[in-house]
């Protein structure tokens, strides 16, 4: 059963978000088709959750994996400062044209965070080189930006981030608009404070991470009418919402909102590989055009733009164009009537969904370590399903692959977990204690 690559796991891996002392041992995966995980005693675990959210079009899709095959035989890598490559233009080309209008330059990063980072140093130098600094990020409650520095600042303060808070800058905290009145609260800052703000990031539309809470679109409109009345940027973290997620290719798209400065990541390559890229308005750009050198971007990351993430993040687009949207259409059904189903279930605090975003609420202590989640998790890996709430929050967003019978099974077991069904002790793939 044991693989024997896991001791060398065991002896030399730390894993992300992981508590090693208590964890149980990792699933060793072997390869991956479609929706699905095979590990290597050839069990298949459904991928409910697209492996951390990356996974667009399946695992393993041949029109990607042999884009990158091709682009690695080709050109591996080269230094994106002086030089520059076809798949990062064409695909440069290829965002601006399927994001919302005004969004023209495109920044290449490697992850969420660092797409994050980007858009926020590029507001605040933004202003900087025209005179007029300003100095302050709002972001909302809630948030998550990702893991680095400065998106660790813009994100909602907890666990994840309370060892590091004397050294987060100040961030200007709005409401969440799924609970609170984020509008008015904007107004109140902007009176107060609105000559020193920089910038407004939001999760469009669905607060990832922090629980997968959905907001109204009228409120991201309100938000968009009042920062450009303020002259204050927008700055749209679509690191998840990106990609059809939500709908529509962009969340913004919902809104009709256009942004100043967007965040993408996750899907961006159909998750094959990894890409950031933030994309921003002619006039940002415009304000480092100078002969000033001082003025320029100083930023930039080893594997920027790698042209073979790049090939993929192609390839991942011509799919989009093809039967894609039909099939998160089907999902976002198929979601609607099982959730349905659940909202009145003994259990069942509430549910949530935006286009292929599912999220059920369990009746639990809420929180990133509520025990309620880690329980499910359990459960449903035994059952083949790989699901990871957040604390009390189960959610399902699947690859756009993923058939009605296939999403049918997610929630059966969450019915069955519902229905007070645990995981057995120590069976495989479960909890092992150390
Ligand atoms: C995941 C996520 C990030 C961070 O992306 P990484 O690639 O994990 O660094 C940022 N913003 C949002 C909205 C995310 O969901």
């Amino acid at each position: 059963m044991a693989h024997p690559f896991l001791s060398l796991d065991a002896a030399h891996v730390w894993h992300p978000y992981t508590q090693h002392h208590q964890a149980p041992l990792p699933r060793p995966i072997a390869r991956a088709a479609g929706s699905w995980l095979y590990d290597t005693d050839g069990q298949a675990v459904l991928d409910a959750i697209s492996s951390w959210w990356v996974t667009t079009h399946g695992h393993c899709h041949p029109a990607l994996v042999q884009a990158i095959a091709e682009q690695a035989r080709t050109l591996d890598q080269v230094i994106f400062a002086g030089f520059t490559h076809e798949p990062a233009a064409r695909l440069a080309a290829a965002l601006v044209q399927r994001l919302p209008a005004g969004l023209s330059r495109v920044f290449f990063s490697d992850n969420g965070s660092t797409a994050v980072e980007v858009a926020i140093k590029l507001s605040l130098q933004s202003f900087a080189n025209q005179g007029t600094p300003r100095r302050l990020i709002a972001a909302l409650d809630n948030a998550y930006h990702g893991d680095t520095f400065g998106a660790m600042a813009a994100g909602a303060r907890g666990v994840f981030t309370h060892m590091y808070e004397p050294l987060l800058f100040e961030v200007a905290r709005l409401p969440d608009p799924s609970e609170g009145d984020t509008v008015r609260a904007l107004e109140a800052l902007l009176d107060a404070r609105g000559h020193e703000l920089a910038a407004v990031i939001v999760e469009p539309l669905v607060l990832g991470a922090g629980g997968m809470r959905v907001w109204d679109a009228r409120v991201l409109q309100a938000i968009r009418a009042r920062t450009a009345a303020a002259g204050v940027h927008l700055i749209a973290d679509e690191v998840m919402t990106g990609f059809g997620r939500t709908g529509p290719m962009f969340a913004c798209a919902l809104a009709t909102v256009h942004p100043d400065l967007i965040c993408l990541s996750k899907g961006i390559t159909g998750g094959v590989l990894p890409l950031g890229a933030t994309v921003a308005t002619e006039a940002i750009f415009e304000a480092f055009s100078s002969s000033d050198r001082r003025k320029t971007f100083f930023h930039g990351h080893s594997y920027t733009a790698n042209p073979m993430a790049c090939a993929a993040a192609l390839a991942s687009l011509a799919l989009f164009d093809e039967a894609c949207e039909g099939a998160r259409q089907r999902i976002a059904d198929c979601h609607t009537w099982h959730l349905a189903a659940l909202r009145n279930v003994p259990g069942v605090k509430a549910v949530r969904q935006l286009g292929t975003v599912a999220a059920v609420e369990l009746e639990a202590p809420s929180g990133y370590l509520s025990d309620i989640g880690r329980e499910l998790a359990a459960f449903s890996l035994q059952q083949g399903v790989l699901i990871r709430p957040l604390g009390n929050v189960a959610y399902c967003l699947p690859p756009y692959c993923t058939r009605d019978d296939e999403l049918d099974r997610v929630y059966t077991v969450l019915q069955r977990f519902l229905a007070g069904e645990r995981a057995a002790p120590l069976s495989t793939g479960g909890p092992v204690d150390d």
